[in-house]
């Protein structure tokens, strides 16, 4: 049977508690996840699908929506764990997951550093230290805008770049699905972009979210805040054209 499994991830950070909603898309054939959680984050995400009845010890592949460490940081130790598993990125992705390329989160912070006052400048080092610790990954499988999986009896990748510019979506054809990664976030109930000082490319960003319009949407899933529940349409229409 064809699902799409939500999961909760709740966790604290620098004493402040968060959660964060990978999802798994389990069929006949194939169990995957997509994104894998900050460094370290592998038995707390393989304990909140046992929670739901799933033994990811099965997973068969790990989609990346894109390179951040909260989501591809635990990717190395799914690697190591269930080395038959297979990693599946946009083209442009997968040059900064398989550590080909400096990490553009990295390349962000540096240029930031030296505007930054002294105080920050501590923090910035560690933040800097935690991206330079991210154990690249070999990507196995390279998808493109449009491209059809049959993942869940069909699955298209839709490009949303933005926040970064290889970013991907998944939309679930048969439930109308749509796994956003970081395109979208809910915070207080409303869907919204990223946060913009983490979105590389605002009006690019934008752009992606008129791009959903086109599509059936009835659930919108987020990284960053799980299930929407509000009015799907009239909420990316608002974001888009706002
Ligand atoms: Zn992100």
């Amino acid at each position: 049977m064809n699902q799409v499994i939500v999961l909760e991830v709740t966790f604290a950070f620098n004493n402040v508690v968060n959660t964060i909603y990978p999802v798994i898309l389990k069929d006949q054939q194939e169990l995957i996840l997509i994104d894998c959680g900050y460094p370290h984050f592998l038995p707390l995400i393989k304990g909140a699908a046992e929670a739901k009845g799933i033994d990811l010890g099965k997973v068969t592949k790990i989609v990346i929506t894109h390179h951040d460490f909260d989501h591809m940081g635990a990717l190395a130790e799914w690697k190591s764990a269930y080395p038959h598993l297979e990693i599946v990125s946009s083209e442009s992705e997968e040059k900064y997951i398989s550590g080909k390329e400096k990490s553009l989160r990295l390349q962000q912070a540096e240029a930031l550093y030296d505007l930054l006052p002294e105080s920050e400048k501590a923090a910035a080092e560690n933040f800097h230290e935690l991206l330079r610790s991210i154990t690249p990954v070999a990507v196995d499988l390279r998808v493109k805008d449009h491209e059809l999986l049959p993942w869940c009896g069909g699955t298209e990748i839709i490009a949303t770049p933005g926040h970064m510019p290889g970013h991907i979506s998944l939309y679930v054809k048969a439930s109308k699905t749509l796994l956003a990664g970081d395109a979208l976030v809910i915070e207080n109930d409303q869907l919204g972009l990223a946060n913009p000082q983490y979105t590389l490319d605002l009006a690019e960003a934008k752009n992606s979210i008129r791009k959903l319009l086109t599509y059936e949407i009835e659930k919108i899933i987020c990284y960053h805040g799980g299930i929407f529940t509000g009015n799907c349409q009239a909420s990316l229409q608002k974001i888009a054209y706002d």
